[in-house]
């Protein structure tokens, strides 16, 4: 019998109202009838350019969104149909990692007085003392010594990868299942990114939990997903357009828009020499959620577009091992 997935994103979509007092309202569909299975320990890249709804199926994922239709499922259970102590414990499994690591916490509590009340609150610890104690051994992990040090700081006074160390520090703390990170390492210097990388895949190895990975850059996710192990989605205005198995979708994109992604990273491991020309993109203009091409979405920038794809909207269909939404993707299996 296979293991029961840990989260299970089925058929959601999730709408906008945008515009206002100097615009017309339009409503915007962010996440378009999105389905996605994160298993235990398991790692998932969501992938795709900024604006595309990544970080509102992260948030939808995370219960901090209700979606208009569709269901998240926790370890097989309905988040929005659990009752109030359930759901308390579901949002204490299921942490998040932002982009902006100062945003994350007070500027004028210390690391300890913003990581503490969360553990005493989800009685993890009895009380402060024993919160010190889980900190410091939390804040070791994740090489930041000596914690007492780090504790008593104000997040003025840490450096961008210390902070992002902290948020780390805080998510596991409370020894999640489930971490959405957020364009987590991406406003770190390249410098620091790929040891940001390694280290949330060695805290993976210490605490199980599952990770949402969620980037614009290809190149850090083929570097979490190629060393982690795990699945790429990819994502294109609102909807998923190709997810599969990290190393396969890497090696052999099958989707147009994947496939032109690839080309932006480089290719330095000869066992990913393209076995094909990658043509370009026929505009680099992105559109707008509020002006969603019809049938296939990327037609208007698709090197391949035919007809049909601008009157049809592609179904995402199993194919070769994975999933793609292409209506000609025998073509481009290699
Ligand atoms: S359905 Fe058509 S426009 Fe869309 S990706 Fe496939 S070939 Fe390109």
């Amino acid at each position: 019998m296979s293991e029961e997935p840990l989260l299970q994103v089925v058929k959601v979509t999730k709408n906008f109202v945008k515009g206002g007092l100097f615009s017309p309202r339009k409503a915007v569909r962010a996440v378009d009838n999105v389905s996605l299975e994160i298993g235990m320990v398991e790692n998932v890249a969501l992938v795709g350019e900024s604006g595309c709804g990544k970080s509102t199926l992260g948030k939808l994922t995370l219960g901090l969104l209700k979606p208009d239709s569709g269901k998240i499922l926790f370890e097989g259970k309905d988040i929005w149909s659990m009752k109030k102590d359930e759901f308390a414990k579901f949002r204490r499994n299921a942490q998040i990692i932002h982009q902006d690591p100062y945003t994350s916490l007070n500027p004028v509590r210390t690391i300890f007085q913003s990581l503490a009340p969360p553990l005493i609150r989800n009685k993890e610890v009895p009380n402060g003392k024993a919160a010190y104690e889980r900190l410091k051994e939390v804040l070791t992990m994740v090489g930041l010594t000596p914690p007492e040090d780090f504790l008593n700081r104000y997040p003025a006074r840490m450096s961008g990868g210390q902070m992002q160390r902290i948020i780390l520090a805080r998510a596991v703390s409370l020894r999640p299942k489930f971490i959405v990170a957020d364009e987590a390492v991406s406003m770190l210097d390249a410098s620091l990114r790929l040891g940001a990388v390694d280290l949330m895949l060695e805290l993976q190895k210490k605490f199980g939990m599952s990770y949402l990975f969620i980037t614009h850059d290809l190149g850090i996710a083929r570097y979490f997903i190629l060393k982690g192990r795990g699945k790429i989605a990819m994502m294109y205005l609102g909807s998923i357009v190709e997810a599969g198995e990290g190393d396969s979708v890497i090696q052999k994109p099958i989707h147009p828009y994947t496939q032109v992604m690839m080309t932006a990273i480089s290719v330095p491991d000869p066992k990913l020499t393209r076995s094909r020309p990658i043509p370009s993109l026929r505009s680099l203009e992105v559109p707008r959620l509020e002006q969603v091409p019809s049938g296939c979405k990327f037609h208007p920038r698709c090197p391949y577009a035919e007809k049909v794809c601008e009157e049809k909207v592609p179904e995402l269909r199993a194919f070769d091992s994975r999933l793609v939404a292409c209506h000609f993707a025998e073509r481009f299996v290699h």
